[in-house]
C-alpha cells in the first residue's frame, strides 16, 4: 500500500504536508474521532480526502453549500479520485448513476448537505456501502455560539448513533473555545483528538482607520492597487451596488455581490473575480465562503463587521498564497449604532444579547491602542510572543503615550460619584459639563465632578475609558447597555497610586494616513452612502451569522 507521502505526491502533486495535516490524517486513520481546527487556507480538505483514499470504502462528507461541493468534486475528479455530490439539483439519471456507483463500491467520497444527510431513507441507504469515515466540514455551523449557526446541523448527532463504529472528523476554522466544546458535545464525538493550528496570519497587515471620507479613501487605496484583486465588505445590499457603481465610474473594474442577486449573476461575479477579469468585488458577507482565490491582495471593511469571528474569517480570504496583503477596517461609532439598531429590531432576547456582546468586542478591537494581531489571536486563545508584530497600524505607528494620572483620577472620581452605573456617554458628558437634558433630569449637574474636565474631548474620554478598562481600573458590564464601574484597582487609583499612562493624541501623520482628503478624482457625490440604517437594504440572510 502507498505511504501517505506517496499518495500526497501521486494525487496532489505535493511533496510535504502543511502544519498539522499529517497528525490529523494519522489520527483519522487510527480510527479516532478527530476535531481539526485550522485557519482558512490551512488545508483542511486534505485531512479527510487523503484518508478517504487510504481507507477505501466510502467517506461521507457533510458540507453546507452546494457551490462548495461542486468545486471540491471537480478538483477531486481532476485528481482521479472518484467523488460525487447528492443534492436536490440532481436529475433522475444522475442520481441513479450515483446509486449504481455507490452499490458497486466505486465512489470514495460522497458529498451531501446536512438536510439530506439526516433523512432516514438516506442514512438507511448507507448501511451496506462500506462507510469508513464521516467528515463534517464547517462544523462550527452546529453551534449557536458560532458566527454561522445552521439549525439543520444539530440533527447530525444522529450520525454517531446510526454508525457508532465509524470515525468522525469535524473540521472548522473557528477556534472560539465555547464553539469547540459545543461541536464535540453536539456531535457526540467520543474522546476526540483535537488539533489546533496557529491562527496567526503573518502575511496579513491589519489596520483600522477612522471612517471619515470612506469613498475617497477607497478611491485612493484602490487606485494604488489598481492591478490587484480585492474585496470591499459592506453591510447592506444597496451599499454594495452603490459603491461598485461609484468605483466603476472612476474606471475600476468592480462588481457587487449579495444574496439578493440571481444565482446566475452571483456566479458570473464569482467567476470573473477568480479569473481576474473583475478586480474588486463589493460584497456583503454572503461572498467568500469557499472562494479559493489565492491572490486576494486586500480586504477592506467599509462597515463594521458584527463580530471578531466574522472579521477574522473575512480578512482570512486575503493572501492565501502567503504573500503580503492588507486588511483595512473603516471604523465609525455610527456604524456600530446602526448594526445595534438592526440587531435589536430583528432578533429575540438571548440572541440579541449575544450579538451585542460580540459587536462590543468588535468595537473594542477598533478602539484598542494595542497590537491588533495580539487582540485577534487572544480571541482564539492564542498568544503572540513578540511584543511588536511589525505589521499592524498600532505596532508600526504606535500612538504616543502621555502621563494620564490626572485624567484617570478624574474619570474614576466621576464613576464613583455617579449615583448609579452609567455608560461612557454620560460619564464624558458629566466631566465635560455637557448641558444634556438627561444629565440635568438625573441631577448629575449637581455633582462635584460636573464640568471638572472641560478641556478634553468626548473622543479622548472614550479612548481613555476604553484604555482604563484594558488596564483593569474600570470594568464594563451589561450586554445591551454597557455601563462602567470601578474595580479595586480603580479605587486604588483614586487614592493616588502610581502613574497611569494613557493614549496620547493622534499625530498629524496618523491623521493624514487615516483620512486622505485629496484624491485624483474629487467629484464625489456628497450624500452617497451616508450609512443611514436602511431596513430594506440589509442582507437579512446574513444578519445573525
Ligand atoms: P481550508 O479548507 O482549510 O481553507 P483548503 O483545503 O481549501 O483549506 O486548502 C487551502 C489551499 O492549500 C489549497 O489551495 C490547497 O490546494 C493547498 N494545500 C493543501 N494541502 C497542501 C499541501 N500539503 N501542500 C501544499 N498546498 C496544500
Ligand atoms: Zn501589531
Amino acid at each position: 500500500m502507498n505511504t501517505l507521502h506517496e499518495l500526497l505526491k501521486k494525487h496532489w502533486g505535493r511533496t510535504s504536508f502543511l502544519p498539522h495535516q499529517e497528525e490529523i490524517i494519522r489520527s483519522v486513520l487510527e480510527g479516532n474521532d478527530t476535531l481539526a481546527i485550522l485557519a482558512t487556507g490551512g488545508g483542511k480538505s486534505l485531512c479527510y480526502q487523503l484518508p478517504a483514499l487510504r481507507l477505501g470504502g466510502l467517506t461521507l462528507v457533510i458540507s453546507p453549500l452546494i457551490s462548495l461541493m461542486k468545486d471540491q468534486i471537480d478538483s477531486l475528479n481532476a485528481r482521479r479520485i472518484p467523488a460525487a455530490a447528492y443534492n436536490s439539483t440532481l436529475g433522475f439519471w444522475d442520481r441513479s448513476k450515483i446509486d449504481e456507483e455507490l452499490a458497486a463500491g466505486e465512489l470514495r467520497l460522497l458529498f451531501v448537505s446536512p438536510e439530506r444527510c439526516v433523512q432516514p431513507n438516506f442514512l438507511d441507504s448507507l448501511a451496506n456501502v462500506g462507510l469508513r469515515l464521516i467528515a463534517i466540514d464547517e462544523a462550527h455551523c452546529i453551534s449557536e455560539w458560532g458566527h454561522n449557526f445552521r439549525p439543520e446541523y444539530r440533527q447530525l448527532a444522529r450520525l454517531k448513533r446510526c454508525f457508532p463504529g465509524v470515525p468522525v472528523i469535524a473540521l472548522t476554522a473557528t477556534a472560539v473555545k465555547d464553539v469547540r466544546a459545543d461541536i464535540v458535545r453536539q456531535l457526540g464525538l467520543s474522546h476526540p483528538r483535537k488539533f489546533v493550528g496557529s491562527f496567526n496570519r503573518k502575511n496579513i497587515e491589519y489596520r483600522v482607520i477612522p471612517k471619515k471620507n470612506p469613498l475617497q479613501f477607497l478611491a485612493t487605496f484602490i487606485g494604488q492597487h489598481r492591478d490587484d484583486a480585492g474585496i470591499v465588505y459592506c453591510l447592506s445590499k444597496k451599499e454594495t451596488e452603490e459603491i461598485a457603481r461609484e468605483l466603476r465610474r472612476w474606471g475600476f473594474s468592480a462588481l457587487a455581490y449579495h444574496a439578493g442577486l440571481s444565482a446566475k449573476t452571483r456566479e458570473k461575479v464569482q467567476d470573473g473575480f477568480i479569473k481576474g477579469t473583475v478586480r474588486v468585488v463589493c460584497a456583503t458577507v454572503a461572498f467568500g465562503m469557499g472562494i479559493d482565490k489565492p491572490d486576494v491582495r486586500y480586504v477592506i471593511h467599509y462597515d463594521l463587521p458584527k463580530s471578531i469571528e466574522s472579521y477574522y474569517q473575512e480578512t482570512g480570504r486575503a493572501g492565501r498564497d502567503g504573500k503580503f496583503c492588507e486588511c483595512v477596517l473603516l471604523f465609525s461609532r455610527v456604524d456600530s449604532g446602526r448594526i445595534r439598531w438592526m440587531l435589536e429590531r430583528d432578533g429575540n432576547g438571548g440572541q440579541v444579547k449575544r450579538a451585542l456582546c460580540k459587536l462590543q468586542e468588535m468595537v473594542d478591537y477598533c478602539e484598542s491602542t494595542g497590537c491588533r494581531r495580539r487582540f485577534l489571536l487572544r480571541y482564539f486563545d492564542e498568544s503572540l510572543e513578540e511584543e511588536n508584530c511589525g505589521s499592524c497600524d498600532t505596532c508600526t505607528d504606535p500612538r504616543q503615550e502621555i502621563d494620564g494620572t490626572v485624567q484617570a483620577q478624574m474619570i474614576a472620581a466621576c464613576v464613583q460619584q455617579l449615583p448609579a452605573k452609567f455608560g461612557i456617554e454620560i460619564i464624558s458628558g458629566v466631566l465635560r459639563g455637557a448641558r444634556a437634558k438627561r444629565i440635568h433630569e438625573l441631577g448629575l449637574d449637581a455633582l462635584p465632578v460636573y464640568g471638572s474636565g472641560k478641556k478634553f474631548s468626548r473622543e479622548e474620554y472614550r479612548t481613555w475609558i476604553a484604555d482604563l478598562i484594558r488596564q483593569g481600573c474600570l470594568a464594563r458590564s451589561g450586554d445591551e447597555y454597557p455601563v462602567i464601574s470601578l474595580t479595586a484597582e480603580g479605587f486604588r487609583l483614586l487614592h493616588g497610586r502610581d502613574r497611569i499612562m494613557l493614549p496620547g493624541p493622534v499625530t498629524a501623520e496618523q491623521g493624514w494616513r487615516s483620512a486622505p482628503d485629496s484624491v485624483s478624482r474629487p467629484e464625489l457625490p456628497p450624500r452617497l452612502c451616508t450609512g443611514e440604517a436602511d431596513p430594506a437594504g440589509v442582507d437579512d440572510e446574513t444578519l445573525f451569522l
